[in-house]
């Protein structure tokens, strides 16, 4: 598996955070602004397999 890393919002503080991706299905988020960590849905599965809304 290849790991993905790029920007995401940080859904806490809005922050531009830095995300990655081990599995292509979630991506770990950590800010460095408000010191959030988690799991999030990745982004871009939001207009295929996951339906957001
Ligand atoms: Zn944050």
């Amino acid at each position: 598996m290849v790991t993905t890393r790029f920007l995401n919002n940080c859904p806490r503080c809005g922050y531009v955070a830095e995300a990655w991706s081990e599995d292509g299905v979630f991506v770990n988020v950590r800010c460095k602004m408000c010191g959030y960590e988690g799991r999030l849905p990745h982004p871009d599965l939001k207009n295929g397999a996951w339906r957001v809304g």
